[in-house]
């Protein structure tokens, strides 16, 4: 109620041109801010989880509105001005895309080109020219065959317990596939990948009559020849570590190795030294305090987590980045020029690893 109070709020100030003078004021006091966005696929949804994905048109909405009111700054720039200090002369924005998913290059690139626009994708070397598909994505999908499946014969599996079984209780029954995903998402997070990737073959298999087969190429990462045509044009490549791991669930060694390696991956295959990194889950309570510190040992110039706020005063290695959902432009302005409170420095995880038992 209060949220959506202060969304109408918003949306009559954006209305009335109220953060178009904002931005003129600042700009008239030498303060323009700079803002990182967090993209990850456009022009293909991802299964069960809209907020990963704008549209073709929408994103060609958002570049015709960012190079109207904005500087659409590269990275190298955008860190220059940090590591400076010094503010842009016009209010800036820098694009970045999470994950480096064959849409990125199919459905972006040409748009970045037409609009000649700078960009960054973080890539995930690990499932690049492989068919392998992230954990959200392999969910989302056998959750969409679960609902197509008789729920029945899922109930004896031994698998089939705990917060696994109460959430696809809930599919297809009173609560929406989108939110039972989203649901099951935060708990798979926290496992241990081999025992996420154990519970998803297993189901996957339970399912696999009702399993979407042609789907596996509409969720892929960009391979490398894909990667070098990102690099050759205004798009630069950055590293998200070699398998998306989530660094604060692993041994110290084990992160420090899924950064450096990832990096070295990187730079064999497209050639260009790579200078820019995105922790994974970036959010907060997934980032821990040594972690700005690896990258940086590892020779990295930034590193963006996935928790908004404005670039200035920021660390390099803990910048912001606002959420570039499928919104209308009204809506990015809104997300863009909202006050954001200050990063708080990111602590190491509330929790433990957890297991659902199989
Ligand atoms: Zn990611």
């Amino acid at each position: 109620m209060i949220k959506s109070l202060l969304q109408c709020i918003r949306r009559g100030l954006a209305v009335f041109g109220v953060y178009r003078r904002r931005r003129a004021a600042r700009q008239r006091r030498g303060a323009c801010r700079l803002t990182i966005l967090m993209y990850h696929r456009i022009g293909c949804a991802s299964p069960g989880n809209s907020r990963l994905s704008v549209s073709t048109a929408r994103f060609e909405d958002h570049l015709r509105f960012l190079q109207s009111h904005y500087d659409i700054l590269d990275m190298d720039t955008a860190v220059e001005l940090l590591r400076a200090g010094r503010s842009p002369q016009r209010n800036s924005v820098a694009i970045t895309f999470d994950d480096g998913y064959a849409d990125n290059v199919q459905n972006a690139l040409p748009l970045l080109m037409k609009h000649e626009v700078p960009a960054l994708v973080y890539v995930v070397p690990g499932y690049v020219g492989t068919d392998k598909l992230f954990w959200w994505d392999r969910l989302g999908l056998v959750a969409e065959a679960t609902i197509a499946a008789d729920g029945e014969s899922l109930s004896n599996r031994s698998w089939y317990l705990g917060a696994v079984r109460e959430i696809i209780e809930r599919c297809g029954r009173d609560v929406g596939i989108a939110e039972s995903v989203h649901a099951l998402g935060d708990k798979f997070q926290t496992l241990e990948p081999a025992k996420r990737d154990l519970i998803l073959d297993e189901w996957e298999h339970s399912v696999a009559a009702h399993m979407d087969s042609a789907a596996t190429s509409r969720h892929v990462t960009a391979d490398w020849n894909a990667l070098r045509q990102l690099a050759e044009s205004r798009v630069d490549v950055g590293c998200h570590t070699v398998t998306h791991a989530c660094l604060t669930m692993l041994p110290p060694q084990a992160a420090k190795q899924e950064i450096e390696e990832a990096r070295v991956l990187i730079e064999t295959q497209v050639g260009l030294p790579v200078r820019h990194f995105a922790y994974p889950y970036g959010q907060a309570g997934y980032v821990s305090s040594v972690l700005p510190h690896m990258v940086q040992e590892a020779g990295f110039q930034s590193a963006c987590l996935a928790i908004p706020g404005a670039c200035q005063g920021s660390g390099l290695f803990t910048l912001p980045r606002v959420y570039a959902g499928d919104f209308d432009t009204r809506d990015l302005e809104i997300q863009i020029e909202r006050i954001r409170s200050p990063i708080v420095p990111p602590v190491p995880p509330a929790r433990p690893m957890e297991s659902i038992h199989a």
